[in-house]
């Protein structure tokens, strides 16, 4: 039994973990759940579920919470620290990060402090801070198991091969719903557009990214990291279909594939589960539905993010962390409407051209350097 931690419950990923957890009372029991805003699906969780404790993010939904919460045996939290102490709980042993951006990374610095294992969906945290944070896990004897589909895929082709050397991986990726537009063409997308991705059901945030390839440039750094691998050792090919999840090469030449429809409850019981495969319900795949599986380069050029990002692990140093705090804030802008959809890769150029480049940087530096990146690059978007 194994009790888990989601920071991030009231979230795509989160809410989809719930489903999992409820649907093996044998293998999980759900210690803690946390939000940012969305009080009263967080209130709903907790009395279907009823876990330990609960965490407000929002400080001024505390009182809402902790109301509705009143006749229950459940601690009730508010505020950014309560998200620190709560992964820190003697009855938790497994946190689920699966809120949105930098704002998961101090919590999963606590829970790898504390000892606890960690499911990592918040991809921004090893973005921001790999070295720092798998430096740290390998410190304290903690195991970081990938959530994300591509990571989960190339974790599930390692199982018995850690003995062996990895001579590359291909990420892939699906393109997105702008797959194949030219530069022209997406001067004029809109919001609502840039949110209908083809293949996944996702947050906000992570389907903006996936629409500029910044997602598949954040999943490189994030590959880099969790797999300890050398930047030439990483590709991306982009194949539509999202079936095959990705592919790690040996040295030997043999390619191993992972394979499933995308549902994401697949990679976060995996992750969950380890080193268990959890009998599940999901939807099976038939490759007759599927005649072709297709392959394609991804157009660097056109989708500018993705070439960012590989500029920014190879200068390395906090040069990810100012790409990563750039397009948080390009990608709320252009939620808002404020920018258009390939002003936010002017912003991040621009944003990585200015502000100082560190080439070793301690936390406090990472966390400096967040903030500065924000105030350049909302600057820039208010020119
Ligand atoms: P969502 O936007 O759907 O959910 C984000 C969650 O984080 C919500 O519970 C939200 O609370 C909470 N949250 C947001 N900001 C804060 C904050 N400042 N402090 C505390 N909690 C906060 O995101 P997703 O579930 O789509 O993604 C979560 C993470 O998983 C991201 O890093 C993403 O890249 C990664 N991921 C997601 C995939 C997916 O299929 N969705 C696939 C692979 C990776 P509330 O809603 O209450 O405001
Ligand atoms: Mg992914």
């Amino acid at each position: 039994m194994k009790r888990i931690a989601i920071l991030g419950s009231t979230g795509s990923i989160g809410t989809q973990a719930l489903e999992v957890i409820e649907a093996n009372p044998d293998s999980f029991e759900l210690e803690v759940i946390t939000a940012h805003s969305n009080a009263d699906l967080l209130i709903a969780q907790a009395l279907a579920f009823k876990p330990n404790a609960v965490v407000i993010a929002n400080e001024d939904l505390y009182d809402k919470v902790r109301d509705a919460l009143q006749h229950e045996d459940i601690k009730v939290y508010a505020g950014a620290n309560a998200l620190n102490s709560v992964v820190e709980m003697g009855t938790v042993d497994m946190v689920l990060t699966a809120m949105v951006g930098y704002a998961g990374l101090q919590p999963t610095i606590r829970a790898i402090q504390a000892g606890k294992e960690i499911a990592l969906a918040n991809k921004e945290t090893l973005v921001v801070a790999g070295q720092l944070i798998t430096e740290l896990a390998r410190e304290k004897g903690v195991n970081i198991y990938p959530v994300d589909s591509e990571h989960s895929a190339i974790f599930q082709c390692l199982a018995g091969e850690f003995h062996n050397p990895i001579e590359k991986i291909i990420l892939t990726a699906s393109g997105g719903p702008f797959r194949g537009r030219s530069a022209a063409e997406l001067q004029q997308v809109t919001k609502a557009q840039a949110l209908k991705h083809p293949n996944w059901d996702m947050g906000a945030k992570i389907t903006i990214d996936s629409a500029s390839l910044m997602n598949k440039g954040l999943e490189v750094i994030e590959a880099k990291w969790l797999f300890g691998l050398r930047n030439d050792q990483i590709e991306v090919v982009v194949h539509p279909q999202s079936i095959i999840h990705s592919l790690v090469q040996f040295e030997d030449g043999s390619i191993k594939a992972q394979l499933g429809l995308p549902d994401m409850k697949l990679p976060i019981q995996y992750a969950m589960g380890y080193p268990n495969r959890l009998k599940s319900s999901f939807p099976r795949f038939n490759f007759l539905d599927y005649p072709q599986l297709t392959f394609e380069q991804p157009d660097l050029n056109t989708f500018r993010n993705l070439q960012l990002a590989f500029n920014a692990m190879e200068q390395g140093g906090n040069m990810p962390c100012i790409l990563n705090a750039a397009n948080e804030v390009a990608v709320s802008s252009f939620l808002r409407d404020e920018v258009g959809f390939l002003e936010m890769s002017d912003i991040i150029e621009s944003c990585m051209a200015k502000v100082a480049y560190i080439a070793n940087p301690s936390l406090e530096d990472y966390v400096n350097t967040d903030r500065e990146a924000r105030l350049r690059s909302t600057e820039l978007v208010k020119r």
